[in-house]
């Protein structure tokens, strides 16, 4: 959408320019007038444009009033018998709202836009609102009527042309930074369920990892479902793929909101996460288990169970080889599997051992 208001303000400020020179240089009149409208309307489509970029539900309407705002003032200026000045007046004090309403709209979505966006954008739109009264007073002040020849003109034009280019060039980075986050996303995230998929987990860790001081205690857990095949031959693929879904919701409610969650599998999952010992993994894993194993989804009014595995791995500091870490927990969720399911082991080297020790931990192997 917004590369349409882009098109239609650089068709109106070719317009508007081209129809200026033709007006003349002391005929600021019809034509002129004509030259303005196409000139403001530019302004406030170059301005929608950048606005619906960063969020601006109505930018049409924004320009709709701006251009008939405009139309108004010289209609009112025009009956009223007043000189060229006013429609210079007029045009002025247009292109200065539209200035303020783009800062306006800056200020309140503080949010919305990240870095030197916002704040590059906001010095465009006061530089633009501070030329306008610069400029009005300017053709205000001098004593023969506007004219194209007139270094004021010049002056105005320059700027004119200097703020739209910028924000235009602004609009293409801003398109460009979207695009690859959109990208980053598709490519790190997966489509079923939204969370993170295996590419994106590895990423996630390498940034947390290298974040991380070595003191730094993580716990990564390997997790699959048990007997999901039977989901989908009892329920059908689809109730298959809800389940899926309304299983990331339950991990995501057990999990904060820095811990790293993702899907790197058919019905396999992984959870990265900071611990401060081998007993908070253990924890955590046991709140996804058993809160997994107490909550009954309904599937076409049959209810509908599910239980996990979970393999768990400890490390220190930076990660060094995120494959193996993924194979350690693997082989602990192997364990798991094979000990009987529904159930949490811990990768206590080469050999894996059922999660046990200390009370918290013999419960954790149920
Ligand atoms: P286990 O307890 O040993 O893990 O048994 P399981 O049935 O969960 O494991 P198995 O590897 O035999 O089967 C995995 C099933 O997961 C088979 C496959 O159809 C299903 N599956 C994988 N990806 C999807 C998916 O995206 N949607 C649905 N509905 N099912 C999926
Ligand atoms: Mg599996
Ligand atoms: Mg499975």
């Amino acid at each position: 959408m917004y590369v349409l208001y882009w098109v239609f303000a650089l068709l109106a400020q070719g317009i508007g320019l081209a129809l200026l020179t033709v007006a003349g240089r002391d005929d600021l009149r019809l034509i002129g007038m004509i030259a303005f409208t196409g000139l403001i309307g530019a302004r406030a489509l170059s301005t929608a444009g950048l606005l619906s970029l960063c969020g601006e539900d109505r930018p049409a309407a924004f320009t709709s009033v701006i251009v008939a705002l405009w139309f108004a003032a010289v209609v009112v200026s025009r009956l009223a018998g007043f000189d060229s000045v006013a429609n210079v007046a007029s045009f002025y004090i247009a292109a200065f709202t539209v200035a303020i309403y783009g800062f306006y709209f800056m200020a309140k979505n503080l949010h919305a836009l990240k870095g030197p966006f916002r704040q590059s954008l906001m010095a465009i739109f006061v530089v633009e609102a501070l030329t306008c009264l610069a400029l009005l007073s300017a053709y205000n002040l001098q004593q023969e009527p506007p004219s194209l020849g007139s270094a004021t003109t010049s002056v105005a034009l320059i700027t004119g042309f200097v703020l739209f280019s910028l924000k235009g060039f602004l609009a293409v980075w801003l398109t460009v930074e979207r695009l690859e986050s959109d990208l980053r996303d598709l490519a790190f995230s997966d489509p079923l369920t939204g969370v993170l998929n295996r590419r994106g987990v590895v990423d996630e860790i390498e940034k947390m990892s290298q974040r991380s001081a070595k003191s730094d205690q993580f716990a990564f857990f390997s997790l699959d479902l048990d007997d999901f095949k039977s989901i989908n031959d009892v329920h059908g693929h689809n109730a298959g793929d809800r389940a899926l879904v309304n299983f990331t919701h339950v991990v995501r409610q057990c999990l904060r909101e820095r811990d790293i969650f993702g899907r790197t599998g058919g019905e396999e999952f992984a959870i990265f996460t900071r611990v401060t010992d081998r007993n908070t993994a253990g924890q955590i894993a046991e709140r996804i288990r058993s809160t997994l194993e107490a909550t009954t989804f309904h599937e076409d009014g049959h209810e509908l169970r599910m239980t996990v595995s979970i393999g768990v791995t400890l490390m220190r500091g930076r990660i060094g080889n995120i494959e193996s870490m993924l194979s350690e927990a693997d082989r602990a969720l192997y364990q798991a599997k094979g000990d009987g399911r529904n159930r949490i082991v811990f990768y206590d080297g080469p050999t894996p051992q059922p999660a046990q020790s200390a009370d918290r931990e013999v419960a954790l192997a149920v």
